[in-house]
């Protein structure tokens, strides 16, 4: 059992150079674990709040407050405490907050200080901190399949497209390398492709191709010319993932693209999904309505969730009570576990459990906003079975995320990859 000596936060700047919290956690034998918080920029309005020190300084986006609450009051509250009971100090984080969500003490600084206590934990135990999660939480671990995105959109590539995230999976992969390597093959030909047809503007916030489409559909087809172009079949070993994200373009079961000047109701929505499931090799689909769209979620499932993953993000915030909700109204089939959205290590993962004992897929993710810290890396691999979203194959922050899952493969064997398991039952099961 090792005591937590002290605590110190530190303000860093993230991916997008905007200040985040990063928290040092020190025990008494000197172990030190340490974590990072990330941000999101398309967020839900359920999920714990980044405190930020408003003003005009630093675009209102300083952390000076966040520091303060670590430093302060969860320094005070967590000293003595033993690291390894991250279910304790987790509680103890969170009896200080009595808001709804962490907005007094910010949910940037408790997801900094509860990974940095996992940390510290894994370290303290002389473990890797994915073999730590799997002993501690008794799963068996495994690399997770990665979602990777090839064109930005939404929040985060100036809303030049209003779909957030058009994403590859590789389904068919024998090893987590080989994810690595088709995808490399995929990301370079969808360039290729875009700068052929002038069509390529840049890099977004998550490392994904920014693109210059006339329409949503434009990156489907696109997509499906880069999987060919490299060589593989849609549909076969790889197919198409995406994050609709639809709350950044509706509410009250109205939506409207921009991009291609239309405004629907949630059940055109619902058949604009629809048809594009039926043309492109879509195995996976994100916030397809509206995070306050319940009659739509519900319907969405009703007519899809039997062959396709239907993930709830904004929907679900990473929240337990959300998913045993959503499973009960026969919403979604997989929840997106982001641990700044929960604020919380132990909260996070009781949201995958839940998803477990829904019988629902989980998906741990980064946000737009992200760190050279590699925790979900380890969490996705330590929890199992499951799969990760990082962003795209550019940008140190997301490929050090990827790199850091190929040093665990050294680790835990080639075997351990989780490959198409998450997608049993679906279409690309079937086929
Ligand atoms: C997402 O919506 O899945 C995402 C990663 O974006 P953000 O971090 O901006 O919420
Ligand atoms: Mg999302």
């Amino acid at each position: 059992m090792s005591l937590i000596k002290s605590i110190n936060a530190r303000r860093v700047w993230d991916s997008r150079g905007n200040p985040t919290v990063e928290v040092d956690v020190i025990l008494e034998n000197g172990v030190l674990g340490r974590a990072i918080a990330p941000a999101g920029a398309s967020r839900g309005t359920r999920e714990a709040i980044d405190l930020r020190d408003g003003g005009p300084k630093l675009r209102g986006k300083d952390i000076q407050n966040a520091l303060a609450s670590v430093n302060g009051p969860i320094a005070s509250a967590l000293r003595g405490m033993d690291a390894s009971d991250q279910a304790e100090v987790d509680a103890a984080i969170l009896a200080l907050d009595a808001s709804a969500l962490k907005e007094t003490l910010g949910g940037n600084a408790t997801v900094a200080t509860s990974l940095a206590v996992l940390h510290a934990a894994a370290t303290d135990a002389r473990k890797p901190l994915w073999r730590h999660v799997a002993d501690h939480y008794n799963c068996t671990p495994s690399l997770p399949l990665p979602e990777i995105q090839i064109f930005g959109g939404g929040a985060h590539a100036g809303r030049r497209v209003d779909i957030q995230d058009f994403m590859v999976v590789v389904p068919g992969a024998f090893s987590f390398d080989e994810v690595m390597e088709i995808t490399s093959e995929i990301y370079f030909a969808a360039g290729d492709i875009m700068a052929q047809r002038g069509k390529l503007a840049g890099v977004a916030d998550e490392g994904g191709w920014w693109p210059m489409f006339d329409s949503n559909e434009e990156a489907l087809e696109t997509l499906v010319a880069a999987i060919e172009k490299a060589g593989e079949t849609p549909g076969k070993n790889v197919a198409i993932s995406l994050d609709i994200a639809a709350s950044e373009f509706g509410s009250n079961g109205k939506y409207r693209l921009a991009l291609e000047d239309r405004e629907m109701d949630s059940g055109a929505l619902i058949d604009m999904l629809g048809r594009w499931m039926d043309a492109y090799p879509i195995l996976s689909i994100e916030d397809p309505v509206g995070e306050d769209d319940r009659d739509g979620m519900i319907e969405f499932t009703r007519r899809f969730g039997d062959h396709v993953q239907i993930i709830g993000d904004d929907y679900l915030v990473t929240n337990a009570n959300l998913v045993k909700e959503a499973s009960s109204d026969a919403a979604c089939n997989a929840v997106l576990i982001k641990v700044n959205q929960a604020g919380t290590v132990s909260e996070s993962v009781e949201t995958f459990m839940a998803a477990q004992a829904a019988g629902w897929g989980a998906i741990v993710s980064a946000r737009s906003g992200e760190s050279e810290d590699t925790s979900i890396s380890h969490l996705s691999t330590g929890l199992g079975g499951g799969q990760l979203k990082v962003g795209s194959f550019q940008r140190s922050e997301r490929m050090v995320k990827w790199n850091e899952c190929l040093r665990i493969q050294d680790e835990l064997g080639a075997h351990s990859f989780v490959g198409g398991a998450p997608f049993k039952g679906t279409w690309w099961d079937r086929a």
